[in-house]
């Protein structure tokens, strides 16, 4: 028997999104401790986190600043239930959050996907208030993403997911995404944009009646593969929601705190959504917390002497002090820090380092937008994924491509040395997998 922290975890951890049959070859990694954007295994082997642990790490590791408050709170207040009371650390997030969104309600959950659920039952449920009980469908965007629980997946729109629980969702309508890859001859990102909303607009003329919002990821449908499109298909389809009163819902549960270049990534496009959800980078990475922030508009729907009118949903953790203080401390370290300003120098220093990268002769649509860099990979192999995440792991770097879309999304406190690094491990890493392609090609061919 593995008595190793490895084999014990396989025996008795369920990994998340994982065929665990595949730890029989590659056992997880055990993780013994973490600095700044550096993940120190067992053994003390260091890989750089170059996808800020699943999109949520923002200042590194165990930031000195998160990790005072969140001590300072634990000495005070570890959890109080948020019905019929309240506390600092809530109160002091939701003034702020309003305050850099125009959005002033916050309703808390625990993950991204049950702010994905928020949104949806408090969007249909105002139009029910409003007198309007048949709007209670919703519309995304092929290639959407926003969570994995049942309800979350009826806008979810990837094939391995929608194969295996389709019969258990409701599945909602998609309308063409605003990708700007598909980009004919001549075209813009502007272009597409502006076409991908036309299919928008016939689908809401249509539908529109049984239609309570559009979700969607602002500027980057990031688990589509990075999937990056134009500032102008969120002004088009702020505008389309408006004319066929549909609610605007943007997810900006992976692009938000600055991954896009500005604080959230509806901004760029000067419009103003009827529900934010936030998650991931909400805590700095440090606990589970997210938050969907409304106007005053949806909120005065539910404002009544009637219980049935009220927003009936909960979590036991809803608002836990410790989460919304380390969201505090993530908030005050932006400003500290000007944080958005120094992003704009790291990401032009990040972008020379994978020169390398843009120029390889099997990579097409090299794109950057903020703190995210993606490319896409001409490879046969389809385990590519796979083979350049060890290949990676093995040169002590943390990256696993999506598909055949390799991508980088780090956290905002890399150092010179740790950006050459990056450069390089992630160029020799593609370089060693597409050698292996190139072996069991020549081995094919023998045999
Ligand atoms: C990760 C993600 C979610 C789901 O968040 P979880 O915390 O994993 O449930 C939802 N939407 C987007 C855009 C995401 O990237």
């Amino acid at each position: 028997m593995d008595h190793s922290l490895a084999g014990r975890s396989v025996r008795h951890v369920w990994h998340p999104c994982t065929q665990m049959k595949r730890h029989e070859a590659a056992p997880p990694i055990a993780i013994d401790h973490a600095v700044g954007p550096w993940l120190v295994d067992i053994d003390g082997r260091r890989y750089l986190d170059g996808i800020s642990s699943w999109w949520v790490n923002l200042f590194g590791h165990s930031h000195p600043h998160i990790r005072a408050a969140l001590t300072e709170q634990l000495q005070k207040l570890d959890h109080v239930m948020l019905a019929g009371f309240t506390h600092a650390p809530v109160v002091e997030l939701s003034e702020r959050l309003a305050g850099l969104t125009g959005l002033g309600h916050a309703f808390y959950g625990s993950d991204g996907a049950s702010a994905t659920e928020i949104a949806l039952k408090m969007s249909a449920h105002y139009w029910r208030n409003q007198g309007h009980p048949a709007k209670h469908r919703f519309v995304g965007l092929a290639g959407g993403y926003h969570g994995e629980t049942v309800g979350a997946l009826s806008v979810t729109d990837i094939a391995l997911f929608r194969d295996a629980y389709g019969p258990l969702v409701r599945l909602s309508a998609t309308v063409p995404s605003p990708d700007a890859r598909q980009a004919r001859p001549g075209e813009t990102a502007a272009d597409v944009a502006r076409r991908a909303a036309k299919g928008l607009e016939a689908w809401l003329q249509a539908h529109h009646q049984e239609t309570a919002a559009l979700i969607l990821e602002p500027l980057v449908q990031c688990a589509a593969g990075m999937a990056m499109h134009d500032a102008e298909y969120l002004r088009l389809a702020r505008a389309l929601c408006d004319r066929y009163s549909v609610h605007l819902v943007v997810d900006e549960i992976a692009v938000g705190f600055g991954r896009t270049g500005s604080l959230f990534a509806h901004q760029q496009a000067g419009i103003r959504p009827d529900f934010i959800c936030l998650s991931k980078g909400l805590t700095g990475g440090t606990l589970p917390l997210s938050a969907v922030l409304t106007t005053d508009k949806v909120y005065a729907a539910f404002y009544d002497d009637d219980a049935a009118r009220g927003f009936l949903h909960s979590h036991s953790y809803t608002g836990n002090p410790l989460a919304c203080r380390a969201a505090v401390a993530t908030l005050e370290l932006f400003e500290q820090l000007d944080q958005l300003v120094v992003n704009r120098q790291l990401a032009e220093k990040i972008s020379a380092a994978f020169a390398g990268l843009n120029a390889h002769p099997r990579v097409s649509n090299a794109r950057q937008q903020g703190m995210i860099w993606a490319w896409d990979i001409d490879t046969s192999l389809p385990d590519f994924a796979q083979r350049y995440h060890e290949a990676a792991l093995d040169l002590g770097l943390l990256l696993r491509p999506i598909g055949r879309t390799l991508y980088c999304m780090p956290p905002y406190v890399l150092d010179d040395a740790d950006i050459t690094h990056l450069g390089q491990a992630a160029l020799a890493a593609l370089n060693t997998t597409l050698q292996q392609e190139a072996e069991l090609a020549a081995k094919k061919g023998k045999a």
